[in-house]
C-alpha cells in the first residue's frame, strides 16, 4: 500500500511471556518534559511498546498525560525504580505503575472518554464486533440487511458532512467540492477504513471513481461479499457535497477476487440503491 504504514492504538494486550509493565503519568504541558522522560537512563534500557501522549481534557489545559508500556524482559531494570525515576523527573506532576491484574494483561484504562477533537468523542471497534455488526445483520435478514446496512452508511456520511463542513468552511473559507473530497477522503484513511484513492472526478458528481485500498468492511467478510455500509457512507458524503443523491455502485471488491475496491457514482433512480 502506497505511502502507509500500519499503526497499533494500543488501548490492551495480552502477552504473558513478556514481562510488560505500563505506567500512567501525568505531566506538565511544556516543552522538554518528553525528552526528559525519554532520557531516564532505566527507561533507555528496556523496549518501549507504546507511548500515548495526549491531553486528559481539553478542559484541563497545562496537564498531559501519558500512558507508557515497556517490555522489561532481559533488561536487567526494576520496574519500581523506573516508576521513582519518573516521579522525580522535573515537570512530571503524578506517575503510577499499573497493578497486574494477571501476567501480560496490560489495560489502559486511564484515558476516557476518547475524543478525535475538542469535544468529538470517539469509540474504537475492534474487528470482532465489526464482523457480528456487518455480517449478523446479512445472516439475518439477507438482502433487507444490505439495504439497512447501506442506509445507515449514507445516513452517517450525510450527518459526517453536515457536521464537518460548517466547520472546516468557518475556518479555511469555502472550499471546492474536490478539496473537500480529498479531505474527507484522508481522514477515512486516518480513522483506519480504507485508503482512499479518487481515480476519476466529474463536476457533476457522476462518473467518480474512487479506489479502496484494504477496506475494512470487505476485508473481515467471511460469509457474504461487497460493501454495503461503506458505500452508504460515500454515497451520502458525495450526496451532500453534490446537493443531490448520488449512488456509489462497487465495480470491483477484494472479497470478490480483485485487488481492490472501487466504487462508481451513477445518478440515483427510483428504488435502486
Ligand atoms: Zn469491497
Amino acid at each position: 500500500m502506497a505511502n502507509s504504514e500500519p499503526i497499533g492504538i494500543l488501548r490492551f494486550t495480552l502477552s504473558p511471556k513478556r514481562e510488560l509493565y505500563s505506567y500512567k503519568v501525568v505531566v506538565r504541558h511544556e516543552p522538554g518534559v518528553i525528552t526528559r522522560i525519554c532520557t531516564i537512563p532505566e527507561l533507555k534500557k528496556v523496549d518501549v511498546q507504546h507511548l500515548t501522549y495526549a491531553p486528559i481534557s481539553f478542559k484541563k489545559r497545562g496537564r498531559v498525560s501519558l500512558f507508557l508500556v515497556a517490555d522489561f524482559c532481559g533488561s536487567g531494570v526494576d520496574p519500581e525504580a523506573l516508576l521513582e525515576k519518573l516521579k522525580r523527573t522535573k515537570g512530571v506532576i503524578d506517575a503510577e505503575l499499573d497493578k497486574e491484574i494477571f501476567p501480560g494483561l496490560i489495560i489502559d484504562d486511564f484515558h476516557f472518554p476518547i475524543y478525535l477533537m475538542k469535544d468529538y468523542r470517539a469509540i474504537i471497534v475492534g474487528q470482532g464486533m465489526l464482523s457480528g455488526l456487518l455480517e449478523g445483520i446479512r445472516d439475518e435478514m439477507g438482502p433487507a440487511g444490505e439495504a439497512f446496512l447501506y442506509h445507515q452508511g449514507f445516513e452517517a456520511g450525510k450527518m459526517v458532512v453536515d457536521y464537518w463542513l460548517p466547520m472546516v468552511q468557518s475556518i479555511v473559507g469555502i472550499r471546492t467540492k474536490r478539496e473537500l473530497w480529498d479531505a474527507m477522503s484522508k481522514v477515512i484513511k486516518a480513522l483506519g477504513w480504507a485508503s482512499i484513492e479518487t481515480l476519476n472526478w466529474s463536476d457533476d458528481g457522476i462518473g467518480i471513481r474512487i479506489r479502496a485500498d484494504g477496506l475494512v468492511e470487505c476485508q473481515l467478510l467471511k460469509r457474504h461479499m461487497g460493501s454495503h455500509m461503506f458505500r452508504g457512507f460515500i454515497s451520502g458524503i458525495l450526496s451532500r457535497l453534490f446537493g443531490k443523491e448520488l449512488l456509489a455502485k462497487e465495480v470491483k471488491c477484494i472479497s470478490k477476487g480483485d485487488e481492490y475496491c472501487e466504487f462508481l457514482t451513477t445518478e440515483v433512480f427510483v428504488g435502486e440503491r
